[in-house]
């Protein structure tokens, strides 16, 4: 019955690219817990309260049934307060707003311009959503400008949109987003920009890079509360028009129980911490400063410059080996494979957290050199 999944299975396999579960362990260098509130007193203690104060835990069904809480709408009026954004529409995850807003919104006859390192999330709503779509070199923005050109000259009568990361997943470097914001000014295009690895670490208080574009008509933020915030979920900022759009015609926001109301009482809590708390934030600028100087004397790779760290391997078994290595040292770190990342460019992905401190980081990448060297 089941033939052709294990057919597909004994493939990858075959070529290095079978992956499965593996439990926690070792010292985290691999989580998105940039803040190390996961597993904080702060977030334990705000769950408790919660609880205590009768915040329920399962929601009970949509948005727009049973489904809505005071929580909810508390959560996204802080969040929009936080952002800088007329509203906020919290969703259970990054991926499924990232997947609400490339199916619902860019409509027939428009054009949505992908930088090619876009997240999986982003691919998946252009699939299903109504407008053309299409890839440029990664950070380019002058290819972005070109691609406008080439589909108004072609005809191309709707509207461009275009998008980007503001700090990549799996390289952990930026575009220039003035830049970009002066492309979509030049045509008249809306820019949505997933944040969700500079939320609570990066631009002012954490807000993001886009903050300073925060507020503008034509921008529109994904933030993630899965990552840096400790928690689960996902919030678009937006004007109030979008966030009606979406609440009417975003088929994963009509169609899905909505998000835990202790969870949104919980983020409540971890936003503020993001907030009021710069300490946490510049102890880890400080952390990815050491790494950036460590990782270039012992290893001579040069750093990304942020929180997440790829060293490029290139094959998908040197990675795997690598990363195993480092694993039976007691370091979690995962090697990162195709399709996650291009075909070639298999690598370690070091993710910087406060979970870890300097010294540390320093017998990492202590390690890692020596790894490196045995093989080569
Ligand atoms: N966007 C980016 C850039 C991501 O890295 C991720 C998480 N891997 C998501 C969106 C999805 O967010 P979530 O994990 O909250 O669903």
């Amino acid at each position: 019955m089941y033939g052709a999944f294990e057919a597909d299975l004994r493939e990858l396999a075959d070529r290095g690219r079978l992956r499965s579960l593996r439990e926690r362990s070792g010292i985290d260098f691999t989580s998105n817990d940039y803040l190390g509130l996961a597993e904080s007193a702060e977030l334990r203690q705000a769950a408790a309260e919660a609880v205590g104060r009768g915040v329920p835990v399962g929601s009970g069904g949509s948005r727009l049934l049973r489904g809505n809480h005071p929580e909810h709408e508390a959560l996204e009026a802080e969040a929009a307060a936080y952002f800088g954004a007329e509203t906020a529409l919290y969703f259970g995850g990054g991926y499924v707003a990232n997947f609400a807003i490339f199916s619902t919104l860019p409509q027939t006859g428009d054009l949505v311009v992908h930088d090619e390192l876009i997240h999986a999330s982003v691919h998946e709503g252009l699939r299903r959503g109504r407008a053309e779509f299409v890839r440029v070199p990664h950070n380019d923005v002058d290819a972005f400008d070109s691609a406008i050109v080439r589909w108004r000259k072609a005809g191309g009568k709707g509207r461009a949109w275009l998008s980007v990361e503001s700090l990549y997943s799996m390289d952990g470097d930026s575009p220039n987003l003035v830049e970009l914001l002066a492309v979509a000014e030049r045509h008249d295009a809306m820019v949505v920009i997933d944040e969700a690895h500079a939320t609570g670490v990066l631009g002012p208080q954490g807000r993001g890079l886009a903050a300073a574009f925060e507020g503008r008509d034509n921008v529109i933020t994904l933030h993630t509360c899965g990552k840096a915030l400790g928690t689960v979920g996902g919030f678009i900022l937006a004007p109030r028009v979008v966030r009606d759009f979406l609440v009417n015609r975003s088929r994963p926001f009509i169609f899905a129980t909505a998000p835990s109301p202790l969870t949104a009482a919980i983020t409540r809590v971890a936003l503020e911490i993001s907030r009021s708390n710069p300490e946490r934030r510049e102890r880890l600028a400080r952390l990815v400063q050491f790494a950036g100087n460590e990782l270039r004397r012992q290893c001579n790779i040069e750093p990304s410059g942020s929180h997440i760290v790829p060293v490029i391997i290139g094959s998908d078994q040197a990675a795997v080996a690598l990363a195993s290595a480092l694993q039976r040292k007691g370091y979690d770190i995962r090697a990162i494979r195709p399709p996650t990342v291009p075909e070639g460019t298999a690598r370690l992905r070091i993710a910087l957290t406060l979970n870890v401190d300097e010294p540390t980081v320093a017998s990492l990448f202590e390690a890692l050199s020596e790894d490196l060297r045995k093989a080569a």
